[in-house]
C-alpha cells in the first residue's frame, strides 16, 4: 500500500526514533510541526515529549490511520492533523519542526521553513545523505554549492546522525542523515533576491575564477540590462520631479567616454585587447574593476565563504550593479 511517488518509507527502528526525539531537544511547552507523519511512529514520541503536534500529511489514508491510532487516547487532543501538501498549505505557528520527510521535497521544504514567520527555534529533519552533506558543506568541500551558501546564510546547520537504509520499510535506495537547522536571529541584512542572483551566477561555474565567470557574454549582458533598466528608472523619476540631479551629469560623462572608445575601436582591435571593440566594453571594465577592487578576480566560488560573498555583493551594489 506504499506509494513510491509519495516517498513513503516508514521508520521501523524504535531506537532510532527515540534518538531523533532526544537529539531534537524538545521542551514540554513546545508546539511541534511534523511533516509526513505516515503511520505515526515518530508522532507518538513527539506527543510524549512536547505540548502538542501539528502534523501535515498528504495521503488521506495515512491521515485516517493516524487519527485512528490516537483516537480515544490522552494524546488525541494534543494532535492536529492537516491533510494536504506541505508545500502548499499555510503553516501555523510552531516552536520546532521534527520530520522524516519524502526526499523529493527536500529543497523547497527547507526554503519554505526558512521563510516561515515568526521564526521557529529549530528543525530536525531526515534528508537523503547527499542532500544533508550539501547543507553542511564548507568552502573547499566537494559538495559546497548554491544550496550550502543559501541555507547557511539563513541558518546554522549541523549534522546529527547517519541513518542506514535498513531502518526504513520499505528501504529507500539511498542512505539518510538527520540534520539540525537553526534559523539565524537576526538574519544578515541583505536583499535575498540579490544575494541569490549573485550566488546563482557564481556557482554556475563554481571552479572557474570569478574573472572568467563575469567575462561571459551572457552574464555581462544580463547585468548590463539590469543596470540600464535601473538607470532608466532613476532618470524617469527624476524627470517627473522636474529637477536635474548631479547623478544625471554622471550619466552624461559616461556617454561621452563611450564615444571616445568607439573612435578608438580600430586601433584597439589591432592590439587585440580583450576589452576592445564591440558594445559593452566599458561595462565589462566596470565589472572587472569591481572584482579587482575586492581582490576577487582570481578567486573561485568553490573556496569563498559567506562573508566573502556578502562583501562581493556590497561592492557590486555600491557600484550600481544589481542581480535581480
Ligand atoms: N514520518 C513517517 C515515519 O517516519 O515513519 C513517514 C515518513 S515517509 C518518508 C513520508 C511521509 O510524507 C509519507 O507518509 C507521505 O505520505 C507523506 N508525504 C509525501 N509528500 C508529502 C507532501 N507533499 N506533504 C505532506 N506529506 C507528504
Amino acid at each position: 500500500s506504499f506509494h513510491k511517488s509519495k516517498g513513503q518509507h516508514i521508520l521501523k527502528n524504535p531506537l532510532l526514533v527515540d534518538t531523533i526525539v532526544q537529539k531534537s531537544g524538545i521542551k514540554s511547552t513546545d508546539i511541534i510541526l511534523e511533516i509526513g507523519p505516515g503511520t505515526g511512529n515518530l508522532t507518538k514520541k513527539l506527543l510524549e515529549a512536547g505540548k502538542s503536534v501539528i502534523a501535515v500529511e498528504l495521503d488521506p489514508r495515512m491521515v485516517l490511520e493516524l487519527t485512528r491510532r490516537f483516537q480515544g487516547t490522552p494524546f488525541s487532543n494534543q494532535l492536529k492533523v492537516i491533510q494536504g501538501d506541505v508545500l502548499k498549505v499555510d503553516l501555523p505557528y510552531f516552536d520546532i519542526c521534527v520530520a522524516n520527510i519524502p526526499y523529493q521535497i527536500s529543497s523547497p521544504l527547507t526554503f519554505k521553513l526558512l521563510a516561515h514567520r515568526p521564526v521557529f527555534r529549530c528543525a530536525v529533519i531526515m534528508f537523503q545523505r547527499e542532500f544533508a552533506m550539501r547543507l553542511v558543506a564548507q568552502p573547499g568541500d566537494n559538495l559546497y554549492c548554491r544550496l550550502s551558501v543559501n541555507t547557511q546564510l539563513l541558518s546554522r546547520i549541523s549534522h546529527l546522525l547517519k541513518v542506514g537504509k535498513n531502518n526504513f520499510r520499505p528501504p529507500p535506495k539511498v542512505d539518510s542523515s538527520v540534520v539540525r537547522i537553526e534559523p539565524r536571529k537576526p538574519l544578515p541584512p541583505v536583499n535575498f533576491k540579490e544575494w541569490d542572483g549573485l550566488i546563482r551566477l557564481c556557482f554556475n561555474r563554481k571552479n572557474k575564477t570569478l574573472g572568467s565567470v563575469f567575462r561571459q557574454k551572457s552574464v555581462l549582458s544580463l547585468l548590463e540590462k539590469n543596470y540600464e533598466t535601473l538607470q532608466a528608472l532613476k532618470g524617469s523619476s527624476e524627470d517627473m520631479a522636474g529637477e536635474m540631479d548631479v547623478s544625471e551629469l554622471g550619466d552624461t560623462s559616461e556617454d561621452m567616454s563611450m564615444e571616445i572608445d568607439d573612435r578608438n575601436d580600430d586601433e584597439m582591435e589591432v592590439e587585440e585587447d580583450d576589452d576592445a571593440g564591440g558594445d559593452g566594453s566599458d561595462f565589462k571594465a566596470k565589472i572587472i574593476g569591481i572584482l579587482k577592487q575586492g581582490d576577487f578576480e582570481e578567486k573561485r566560488s568553490s573556496k569563498l565563504t559567506q562573508v566573502d560573498f556578502l562583501y562581493l555583493l556590497s561592492l557590486f551594489n555600491k557600484a550600481g550593479i544589481h542581480f535581480s
